[in-house]
């Protein structure tokens, strides 16, 4: 940030929001501004617009994008102070106004219908998933909401008709409040907050005001105000902000209603399991629609980021937008499916679409139960190594959530949430209310509360941290302890005293020399002194650990050894410093690549350089979270890792399915490698595959089949192999066997069908077993239906696999009608196993 000392004070800045601004960091800056009598003004250098920084409107409309360059030039009575706060404000604040849009990844969806309903010719249109999920039920239309009436009326006193709209103005604002004071979630508060603020614009009042006094009825003033800066929004260069513009039109049609009352009703009633369909949605009109009765929402316009789509994210209700031409293909009443999954809508609810989408939503029940009841265990790899799995959480509200999804601890509290977004710090009483919690919740498995870390990109205004040039290399974490050492040994007394009530660890973050742990050491000590004064209780021995982020500890490890108990490698800021990439910076983010060789020689150096002090050494950065690492985190030896609590599950299904050998001879070979890519490949050639003993399970036999055809028939022993999450793409899968079958038919004759396929799709090689009720017709070579379908899935990747050994050793069998004998008069799951064991030498 510069600054000029001229006549008139100007500074100028580059944008820091990777959204641009947007109506909630403008609004934040447009209430600074408005508490100085001074006019100020903003520059955007990069596209030559202007701005009033008192209003949030032109602010937006001045198209601020991320790392643009802006100058603010203030004039007035007060512009000294003004010019002070604003820049401070900007270099402190505004990087932490933005609440972090949550992610949608179109990954995996291809508009295309599975490929049993393609082949069945059903009709369907595409679309983009924006919040995944399945649903159906019945065509809601939704449609144009002005009544003409309104926007007819003659004025005959402005006057009275400017005070209708200060009126409708003001009732919005205080339902917003209450709303505000309610128990609403965040993305609600963030949504009902930047209404809030645009309606505070005072440009917005100005122009509706002046439309009235020009002679034009309120409601129109107010349409005409909300199109024309909607206007000026969908000019910018940023689809976010462009699609801001639908809040405008929510608040014009809130105000309107507030005006017009009953003549504008907006709420729709559904008594029924509904698909709402519509051209654009507000985010009001679909918190105003009821919640029970709406299984999924098709949308013809609409933005992925766009306020509406980000609470039916938060709502789980599945969504697709950018459907064409709806009316044409829809009609109120419909029964019709949403698959926000593939992205497509099916118009005919036809019965084999119905069936396929109730063993669909089975499927992901089961998968989803299977999963969590997987990690209600503890992850032990194939050949028996343990690896604990706990959840990263930063708030008491997410401790259910961690719990209930198998956490076996949790591995990073990050406390200084806590603090933030508040006028005043938390008390001790107030921290400790909360710790404890986090202790009965973990019923004896370890927390770690790491002390606050704040700074960086987590400011908390109270705390008045100075503007920094370099606030990643700053005064965050640990450094800032020391002058606010009052705070942090009541946060140290609250963590003891919570250690009483439960196993809790002590973390201190952003650690880079020893002597950082001996101070905080030393609060420690001093907090127990103070705590055995006030004759309150805490475990002596709570352990204290240290977050590894920053690489100069990498080179004291013996002498940190011998100060805390455990380690716990924090990827996020070790990547950046290790590579000297900021982690804000997209320009450079490529150079932080956690599986680039070097990161990861440094890793192994890390976790040896611990175990050989036998100290406790885990992971609770992103790296930690992503399953496609996990045979390199086995490979170093990690003993725990900690991650959100959604990607538990499946973390602990994958563990129990490597083997350490394995993943260390992965590493070893990851370690050579010259690039990230390479290491890339290494992971992708997944050679780690669970032993050979899993090629048959129980689970993955199917007796009394109901399937109607060999489409479902596939489909269905495809979808055991999902829930027992031999596959994370059944899709894919089934192309393959599909692919294979369309060459040749599996069909052997006798009531046997043998589909195969090679596919990297498939996890695990293997083999799924499906007895049916009734035999389907399978194009076999005899012409015979078939009664029973033996599935075999091996791994392209998988040179050396047993695919072609077992497939052909099972063709020969079925020949003998011993074999097949034996298998009809199988009746049972156990008496299957037994008989393809025995026969294929397989064990299951
Ligand atoms: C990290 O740096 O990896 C970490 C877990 O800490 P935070 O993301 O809170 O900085
Ligand atoms: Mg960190």
């Amino acid at each position: 940030m510069t600054r000029k000392a001229c006549m008139a004070p100007e500074f100028t800045f580059l944008c820091p929001l990777p959204n641009g601004f947007h109506a909630r960091p403008a609004s934040h800056l447009a209430t600074l501004a408005g508490k100085f009598t001074s006019e100020c003004t903003l520059l955007n250098q990069r596209n030559g617009r202007t701005a009033d920084l008192k209003s949030v409107l032109s602010l937006i409309a001045a198209d601020i994008g991320l790392k643009d360059e802006c100058s603010v030039r203030v004039s007035g009575e007060d512009e000294q102070a003004a010019c002070r706060a604003l820049e401070v404000f900007i270099a402190q604040e505004l990087p932490g106004c933005d609440v972090p849009l949550p992610e949608i990844s179109p990954n995996g969806a291809n508009g295309l219908l599975p490929r049993s309903l393609r082949s069945n010719g059903l009709e369907s249109y595409s679309g983009m998933p924006v919040s995944r999920g399945i649903g159906y039920g019945k065509v809601v239309m939704i449609g144009g909401m002005i009544p003409p009436d309104l926007t007819a009326v003659k004025v005959d006193d402005p006057e009275l008709e400017q005070e209708r709209a200060k009126q409708g103005m003001e009732g919005v604002r205080t339902r917003i409040r209450q709303k505000l004071a309610g128990h609403i979630s965040s993305t609600e508060r963030a949504i009902l907050e930047a209404h809030l603020a645009i309606l505070g614009d005072a440009s917005l009042t100005n122009r509706i005001l002046e439309k009235i006094s020009q002679g034009r009825p309120a409601s129109q003033a107010i349409l005409e105000t909300a199109e024309f800066f909607s206007g000026l929004l969908q000019n910018s260069e940023s689809q976010y902000i462009r699609e801001r513009a639908d809040d405008l039109h929510e608040i014009s049609h809130d105000i309107l209603h507030e005006i017009y009352g009953a003549k504008f009703q907006r709420t729709v009633e559904l008594t029924e399991p509904s698909v709402v369909v519509v051209e654009k949605l507000t985010p009001q009109q679909l918190l105003d629609l009821d919640r029970t009765g709406i299984r999924a929402l098709v949308m013809e316009s609409g933005g992925a980021t766009s306020h509406a789509v980000i609470l039916a994210r938060s709502l789980a209700i599945p969504t697709l937008i950018g459907v064409k031409n709806l009316p044409q293909f829809l009609s109120p009443g419909q029964e019709i499916i949403v698959d926000a999954n593939r992205g497509v809508v099916i118009p005919k609810l036809t019965p084999v679409a119905r069936r396929y989408y109730e063993r669909e939503l089975t499927t992901q029940q089961k998968r989803q139960a299977a999963l969590v009841r997987d990690a209600m265990a503890s992850a032990i790899t194939v050949d028996g190594r343990a690896i604990e799995v706990a959840a990263n959480l930063s708030s008491a509200e997410e401790l259910e959530p961690a719990f209930s999804n198998g956490a076996d601890g949790i591995g990073l509290f990050r406390t200084e949430m806590l603090f933030a977004g508040r006028e005043q710090p938390p008390s001790e009483d107030e921290q400790f209310e909360i710790y404890a919690q986090a202790a009965r919740a973990a019923r004896g498995r370890p927390v770690v509360l790491r002390i606050f870390d704040i700074g960086a990109d987590k400011p908390v205004p109270y705390l008045k941290l100075p503007a920094e040039d370099n606030p990643f290399l700053g005064f965050r974490g640990v450094r800032l302890y020391e002058q606010h050492q009052e705070l942090v040994r009541g946060q140290i007394r609250a963590i003891l005293r919570a250690s009483a009530v439960g196993r809790v660890h002590m973390m201190i973050p952003m650690v880079a020399t020893r002597e950082e742990i001996v101070w905080v050491k030393a609060q420690l000590a001093q907090a127990q002194n103070e705590l055995t004064e006030r004759q309150m209780p805490f475990d002596p021995a709570m352990p204290v650990g240290i977050m590894i982020e920053v690489p100069s500890v990498a080179f004291i490890l013996d002498q940190l050894c011998e100060e805390v108990e455990f380690f716990s490698i924090g990827t996020n800021d070790l990547v950046q410093y290790f590579f000297a990439a900021d982690r804000g910076n997209p320009r450079v983010a490529h150079l932080s690549n956690v599986r680039h060789p070097s990161f990861l020689r440094f890793l192994k150096q890390i976790v040896d350089e611990v175990h050989k002090r036998e100290k406790h050494i885990g992971m609770c950065g992103e790296m930690a979270g992503d399953i496609s690492h996990l045979p390199l985190l086995l490979g170093l030896g990690l003993d725990g890792i900690s991650a959100a609590s959604s990607e538990i599950p499946i973390l602990k299904t994958r563990i129990s399915r490597l083997c350490m050998s394995d993943c260390q001879s992965l590493l070893s070979s990851a370690l050579q490698c010259k690039n990230a890519a390479e290491v890339d490949s290494l992971l992708a050639a997944g050679t780690l595959n669970s032993p050979e003993s899993s090629l048959l399970d129980r689970d993955l036999v199917i007796l009394n089949s109901k399937s109607e055809s060999k489409e479902e028939a596939i489909r269905e022993i495809i979808n055991s192999f999902y829930v027992e999450a031999r596959t994370n793409d059944p899709d894919q899968l089934e192309e393959a066997v599909w692919t294979r079958e369309e060459v040749y038919s599996t069909g052997l004759g006798h009531g046997f069908a043998i589909p195969h396929c090679k596919s990297d799709a498939v996890i695990t090689e293997s083999i799924g077993v499906l007895k049916l009720s009734q035999p389907v017709e399978w194009g076999a070579l005899d012409g015979q239906p078939v009664h029973t379908v033996i599935l075999l899935a091996a791994r392209e990747s998988n040179a050396n696999g047993r695919h072609m050994q077992v497939f052909s050793q099972l063709a020969r069998k079925l020949v003998s009608e011993k074999f097949r004998l034996q298998l009809d008069q199988a009746e049972d799951v156990n008496a299957v196993l037994e008989c393809l064991g025995n026969e294929l030498l397989i064990s299951s």
